[in-house]
């Protein structure tokens, strides 16, 4: 199977014998990825192993690293050298080895993003609601090792007893979108649009409503509980906007501004009515008017995953292969989603690919290992990834094989390293509002 990792080596190897990064051109030779064919990575460093960088500020090599990461991250200890100077076979084999210890005491969640070298050894493959779903439905495991990233741990912690440990095997492993939004960022913003358009509507409903992306900090989801509000999944986020206008005059979506543009559009709301809150100005950069007239008021955080998809990648998919199918994840921005003929979440995608008739071509505005991994598992369809640089989401980078041989031996012997925890009052109100989801689902 050739890995994204593999990719990587091979295209930083040419970039050092073409003296630099090329987006490359889109061409196929019989049925592979155009990321087989690319010459370029979008980050040298993706080589280096994650230890190297993992006590540095920062999100790290891929499509995120710059991005500015709060102080307060968390970041990850030193690698003992045992697993830093291990090899390949010797991770795996350690890996299996305490696998088979462990047994049905602890599930490894693998996120569909997540490097093959990962992938292989998960229990349950899934985005990150289905993850956190797949642990509610695993009584028997005592802890979960979550390869993804914090807020999706998070997630898991909440939804998973009391008496069960999540772990995620590498603490810089977070999500820059997540982080665009602090707790206290979004109680200041808040407190000003309550001070602005006060408490309740003149029809009796509340003036706003929030509602957080599933790719939020627990903090971020209690509060939504607390004030009203519900938690949205990219595959549900338009049965949620309803539930919200029922019972509010506008909405107030966090953080991802493109997912939440994107649904509204959907909806007919126009630009006009959808403001940017830019949470290091007065009132979000818009005035009491804008604010007062507004539908949805979108928080200004993006994936620089999906960030980096264009139009001209799409036209040029389209001009090279006529007929190509280009689906996108709605975190892309909404230029992306319009000109492309579908658009969905990562289990869309995977179904869309799923129902296809042999000979399909798709250009596909996702992440790099999902699409690699797609076009694996169906030889008999051509799937390619819209972007043809090489430049996987940083953080879920993170997590690779030395970690999570480290995290099993660990619990072999009885410890439980790199706990996610969330504080019992933030869990229940984070429940609250993922409980209004589930309950507003179609
Ligand atoms: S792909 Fe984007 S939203 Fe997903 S974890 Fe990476 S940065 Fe966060």
């Amino acid at each position: 199977m050739t890995s994204v990792q593999e990719l990587i080596r091979t295209a930083a190897s040419a970039e050092k014998t073409i003296g630099g990064i090329s987006p490359g051109s889109i061409t196929l030779e019989g049925r592979k990825p155009i990321a087989l064919k690319s010459t370029g990575t979008c980050d040298v460093d993706l080589t280096v192993a994650p230890w190297e960088v993992d006590e540095k500020p920062g999100y790290g090599p891929g499509a995120n690293t710059q991005d500015e990461i709060p102080q307060t991250a968390p970041r990850q200890g030193p690698l003992p050298e045992r697993y830093r100077n291990a090899t390949d076979e010797e991770l795996d084999r350690w890996i299996r080895d305490a696998k088979a210890t462990l047994g049905d005491r602890v599930s490894i969640l693998g996120h569909f993003y997540q490097r093959d070298e990962i992938v292989q050894y998960a229990d349950f493959i899934g985005d990150s609601f289905m993850l956190a779903q797949a642990a509610k439905d695993r009584p028997e495991a005592e802890s979960f090792v979550f390869c993804g990233v914090h807020f999706m741990a998070e997630t898991c912690d909440v939804l998973s007893t009391p008496e069960q440990s999540v772990i995620l095997p590498n603490l810089a492993a977070g999500c820059s979108m997540a982080d665009m939004a602090t707790i206290d960022q979004v109680e200041a913003c808040w407190e000003a649009l309550m001070g602005t358009l006060g408490e309740t509507a003149a029809d009796g409903r509340q003036s706003v409503i929030p509602v957080t992306y599933m790719n939020s900090s627990a903090a971020i989801k209690a509060f939504c509980g607390r004030n009203g509000g519900i938690v949205c999944t990219s595959s549900n986020a338009h049965t949620v906007l309803e539930w919200a206008f029922e019972r509010g005059q506008r909405v107030v979506f966090f953080p991802d501004q493109h997912l939440g543009r994107n649904t509204a559009k959907a909806m007919g709301i126009t630009e006009d009515e959808m403001p940017l809150w830019r949470p290091h100005l007065p009132l979000g950069g818009n005035t009491a008017k804008q604010l007062s007239d507004a539908k949805v008021i979108l928080w200004n955080g993006f994936c620089s995953v999906h960030k980096r998809f264009t139009v001209a990648q799409i036209d040029k998919a389209r001009a090279e292969y006529p007929g190509v199918r280009v689906i996108v994840h709605p975190e892309c921005p909404a230029p992306v989603v319009e000109a492309a003929d579908g658009s969905g979440s990562t289990d869309y995608i995977r179904k869309q690919i799923e129902a296809a008739a042999p000979g399909t071509i798709f250009a596909v505005g996702t992440e790099i290992n999902l699409v690699n991994r797609l076009q694996q598992q169906h030889p008999d369809l051509t799937i390619f990834c819209l972007d043809p640089v090489i430049c996987p989401c940083s953080t879920m980078y993170r997590i690779h094989p030395a970690y999570l041989a480290w995290t099993l031996e660990a619990l072999v012997r009885g410890e439980t390293p790199n706990q996610i925890r969330v504080d019992e009052s933030v869990a229940h109100d984070s429940r609250v509002a993922l409980e209004r989801m589930l309950a507003a689902r179609p």
